[in-house]
């Protein structure tokens, strides 16, 4: 992979180069959240790394949108709605959340209305500076080699720039002397002591390798019924997890007429109704069945299938759950050690 340096004067000559290619957005200070928005004037943008709020699968995998319009003569898909989207400042655990979606929704057969969204977007991605709650050392999910266009790796005075694909070598051709092709070898030990510094600030250290057993060892666990008294079933969990993807499909029809939309929006395995099937039969019934189906599949199932867990250590379940059911205490609890949590009380 081809690395180059920037410096940092030239990060916002570069961003506002590369407008051609598609709108451009990063995460902005909201107040009381980080939230993606469009950056349309860069000039008072620092260009720090923020968790926001809501993953980037929000880009790929919508909240709620229009899949295709009907009527009785046929359907229209609506992909060319689309936008051309560049997002910066997209964070290592972030893009391994979406590796993890690409594999999901690539799957034969790909998942077009993802697909599409995805070959329109740029990624940008950032290195972070681990917040309190981050478990990204934890599930090895802090480095990232593949899955953006170009990677910035802040080094307090300079970028390294890692271009990842093509896409990210157009981009840097749109203004090339704004980078720096030769790197010395000074370079590599100021990386080798950042890398060193930052790994050593992860305050959740935790060993997930033994999870898959763990699980499979605790299903008839006392844990569930805890956790399953306290669960409020609100799916905020699953709102801002990177990997999370249910999704529900409805169509809204016009009144008096054979025609209408068919819509995605985003659902959670945490609601009662996302098990209920005809005549009203609820397969999982109990939050705690709900709650159980979630960590096995985060801790136990994506394992089997793809050799990770399909938590990337964001530590988002951490910030938002209101009763503090999230993977690390969950995961604690199943392994027998104390666990500080208000469900725990
Ligand atoms: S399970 Fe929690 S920490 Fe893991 S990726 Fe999802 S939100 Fe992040
Ligand atoms: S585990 Fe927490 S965030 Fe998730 S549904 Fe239950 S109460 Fe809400």
């Amino acid at each position: 992979m081809r690395v180059l340096k920037m410096q940092k004067e030239n990060l916002m000559v570069f961003l506002e180069s590369i407008r051609g290619f598609g709108e451009l957005w990063g995460v902005v200070d909201k107040g009381n959240r980080f939230v993606f928005d469009k950056l349309d004037d860069l000039s008072d943008y620092d260009f720090k790394p923020r968790k926001p709020m809501i993953p980037p699968k929000l880009f790929m995998h919508p909240p709620k949108f229009s899949m295709f319009r009907f009527n009785e003569k046929g359907y229209e898909a609506e992909l060319e709605e689309i936008p051309n989207r560049v997002i910066f400042g997209v964070l290592p655990c972030d893009i391994h959340g979406l590796l993890i979606l690409d594999r999901l929704f690539g799957a034969e057969p790909p998942d077009p209305y993802y697909m599409k969204r995805r070959e329109k977007t740029i990624i940008l991605g950032l290195s972070c500076v681990p917040g309190d709650t981050c478990l990204a050392k934890a599930t090895n999910t802090h480095v990232v080699e593949e899955g953006f266009d170009l990677f910035f790796s802040d080094l307090d005075d300079y970028y390294l720039v890692w271009v990842g694909s093509s896409k990210g070598d157009d981009l840097v051709r749109v203004q090339p002397d704004l980078f720096e092709e030769k790197l010395e070898y000074k370079d590599l030990e100021k990386f080798i002591e950042w890398k060193k510094d930052r790994d050593s600030c992860y305050p959740v250290d935790f060993d997930f390798t033994a999870m898959p057993d763990i699980m499979e060892l605790s299903y008839n666990s006392p844990v569930w019924e805890k956790i399953g008294e306290k669960c409020l079933a609100c799916g905020s969990c699953t709102m801002v997890c990177p990997t999370c993807n249910c999704y529900d499909v409805v169509d809204r029809l016009a009144l008096g007429k054979f025609e209408g939309i068919r819509e995605r929006h985003w659902d959670s395995c945490m609601y009662k109704e996302y098990s209920m099937v005809a005549v009203g039969h609820n397969f999982r019934e109990a939050r705690s069945q709900r709650l159980k189906l979630w960590y096995t599949h985060k801790l136990q199932g994506f394992i089997g299938q793809f050799g990770k867990p399909s938590c990337v250590g964001c530590g988002r379940c951490v910030e938002t759950c209101p009763v503090d059911i999230n993977v690390v205490t969950v995961a604690k609890a199943l392994k027998g050690e104390p666990v500080e949590a208000f469900w725990n009380r």
